[in-house]
């Protein structure tokens, strides 16, 4: 570790952060320190990056906009590399879109109307990046990613070296892609949209961020869904069905406004989460003998 962080002072000055805080790049504002955290400039930066990672054989987490994990209490051992403050770039060519993977959904969406074109209004009020939308295959109401993604760019870990796959290949599941088996990271993701009329795509996009904005506990840190929804059902209900809504471990609760969420109403800690997310998919196995699998990524010690 001591000749990479000698690396880093020399090619990455004021890039990287020993011992950062991990609550302060989660949506859900809990999880212990990242032993290093790294934000490459460019796709060139990333490379000699992992590079280096690899010839150290330190461990590697890829970070997107931390809006679908939890990171436990004692933190992430190894580098954790945040690629949402780089790789940013956004070009619109016919009904093309191509993005780099650290650029907000929000902001591709919104890119996508300005263009006229149809099909990432479902993204709007997702709080991710391109990248973890990708990795997740990310959706909600009529949309998922696996509908417009053409192809994606990866970097592999072990040499750096980069390859385009075809959307078809990447086997996009519900919260699945093939990226899941992968030690890559995506860097730059190419979309197929359709012609749109103007008036449409703005009421939809308008519909969806009312629908998120009555019906979800947007005011208090989250990470949007705990659990999948289980075939057949929808986890909240089964949540609330199972008299758990306001249910409460230390500073973590399942959301008076939405039972499909966990929020954190003051210093949750991810102990508190991870007992929460237990006791409820016990009771719930209790109740209807459905069984809760997380949506929520968890990493770290
Ligand atoms: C209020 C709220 C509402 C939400 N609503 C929805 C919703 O409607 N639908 C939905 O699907 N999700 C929803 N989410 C969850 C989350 O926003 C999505 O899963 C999003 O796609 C995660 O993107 P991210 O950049 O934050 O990924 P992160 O949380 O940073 O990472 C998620 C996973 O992706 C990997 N990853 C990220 N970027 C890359 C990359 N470039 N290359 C390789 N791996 C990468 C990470 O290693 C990690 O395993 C919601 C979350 C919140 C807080």
């Amino acid at each position: 570790m001591d000749k990479f962080c000698a690396w880093l002072h020399e090619n990455m000055p004021g890039r990287y952060y020993l011992q950062e805080p991990m609550k302060n790049h989660t949506s859900f504002h809990i999880g212990g320190p990242a032993d290093l955290l790294v934000m490459p400039k460019d796709v060139e930066e990333l490379r000699q990056l992992l590079l280096c990672i690899s010839l150290e054989k330190l461990p590697l987490t890829i970070l997107g906009n931390g809006s679908n994990i939890l990171v436990k209490d004692n933190g992430v051992r190894g580098v954790v590399i945040k690629l949402g403050n780089a790789l940013r770039k956004v070009e619109c060519n016919g009904n093309f879109i191509v993005a780099d993977a650290g650029v907000s959904l929000a902001a591709v969406a919104n890119k996508a109307a300005s263009f006229n074109l149809t099909g990432l209004e479902f993204a709007v009020g997702i709080p991710g990046s391109l990248g973890g939308a990708v990795f997740m295959n990310a959706g909600a109401y009529d949309g998922e990613m696996k509908n417009v993604v053409k192809s994606v760019t990866v970097m592999y870990i072990k040499d750096g070296s980069s390859k385009v796959i075809k959307g078809k290949n990447l086997d996009f599941g519900y919260r699945h892609s093939a990226i899941q088996a992968m030690d890559c990271v995506i860097t730059e993701i190419n979309m197929k949209l359709v012609s749109g009329k103007p008036e449409a795509i703005k009421q939809k996009m308008a519909d969806f961020t009312d629908s998120r904005v009555t019906k979800q506990p947007l005011d208090l840190p989250n990470a949007g869904s705990m659990f999948k929804r289980p075939h057949g059902y929808y986890a909240g209900t089964l949540i609330e069905e199972a008299g758990l809504k306001g249910y409460t471990v230390g500073g973590a609760q399942v959301s008076e406004k939405h039972a499909g969420f966990v929020v954190n109403i003051g210093n949750a800690t991810a102990s508190d989460v991870l007992q929460l997310m237990k006791d409820v998919q016990d009771r719930v196995y209790e109740y209807s003998r459905v069984h809760l699998e997380p949506e929520v990524r968890v990493i770290g010690d």
